[in-house]
C-alpha cells in the first residue's frame, strides 16, 4: 500500500449527523502525485506536455464535484418559512438536474431529482431542495443511497407530513464500460409519512410526469 492511501484516515462521527465525519486531508502535491499515477495505470506519459498541468486541474475539478463533503444539508434546511396562507397541500419541485458520481467506478451518473412533500409546520424555500440535491450529489454514493438521503433529511428538518423522492438517472458506469448499454435510466423513490399510501404515491407521480409549462 502506498503512503499516501495509508495517511488516510475516515472517522464517522456518532449520532443523527452521521453524514458528517472527518477526513484527513492528502496535501495537494500528494493529490498531483496520484492523478500522475493513475495516468500512467491509463498508459500515457504524465510527463508530456498536454498533460502537465492535467493533475493540478484534476485535483482542483475534484474540490468542485466533491464539495457536498463541506456542506450539511441539515444546515441548508434549518430557515422554514411560516407563512403559508393555511396551505396543505403538496409542494412538488420536479427537473432538478445533477450531476454525480457512483460510489464503485468514480464515474459520474446524471439525471434529474423530483421531491414532493406535504407541509406541516411550515414550507421551505424551493431553492433549498435544489441546494440538498446538490450537496449529496457532490459526494460518492450510489444512487439509492442518494434518494434516501435527500428524504429523510427533509423528513428529520422539516418534519413534513410526508416526502417523495424520485431519481431519474443514467449512469456512465452502465454506458461507457461493463454492459455498455446506453441510454438506459435507474429511477429510485423513497416515500414517508402521507406518501406510504399507494394512492399518493400515484398523485406524485402523475403530478412530476405531468406535461410541464
Ligand atoms: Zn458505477
Amino acid at each position: 500500500m502506498n503512503p499516501v492511501v495509508k495517511s488516510l484516515s475516515v472517522e464517522r462521527a456518532l449520532g443523527p449527523s452521521a453524514d458528517k465525519f472527518l477526513i484527513k486531508q492528502p496535501t495537494q502535491e500528494q493529490a498531483e502525485e496520484a492523478v500522475r499515477t493513475l495516468l500512467l495505470w491509463a498508459g500515457d506519459d504524465p510527463s508530456r506536455e498536454g498533460l502537465q498541468d492535467t493533475p493540478r486541474r484534476v485535483a482542483k475539478a475534484y474540490k468542485e464535484f466533491y464539495k457536498g463533503y463541506q456542506e450539511d444539508a441539515a444546515e441548508i434546511l434549518d430557515r422554514v418559512f411560516e407563512e403559508v396562507e393555511g396551505y396543505r397541500d403538496m409542494v412538488l419541485v420536479r427537473d432538478i438536474p445533477f450531476y454525480s458520481h457512483c460510489e464503485h467506478h468514480m464515474v459520474p451518473f446524471v439525471g434529474k431529482a423530483h421531491i414532493g412533500y406535504y407541509p406541516a409546520k411550515g414550507v421551505v424555500g424551493l431553492s433549498k431542495l435544489a441546494r440538498v440535491v446538490d450537496v449529496y450529489a457532490r459526494r460518492l454514493q450510489t444512487q439509492e443511497t442518494m434518494t434516501a438521503q435527500i428524504a429523510d433529511v427533509i423528513d428529520r428538518v422539516l418534519a413534513p407530513r410526508g416526502v417523495a423522492v424520485l431519481i431519474e438517472a443514467e449512469h456512465m458506469c452502465m454506458s461507457m464500460r461493463g454492459v455498455q448499454k446506453q441510454g438506459s435510466s435507474t429511477m429510485t423513490t423513497r416515500y414517508t409519512g402521507l406518501f406510504n399510501e399507494p394512492a399518493e404515491q400515484v398523485r406524485f407521480f402523475t403530478m412530476v410526469k405531468s406535461p410541464g409549462l
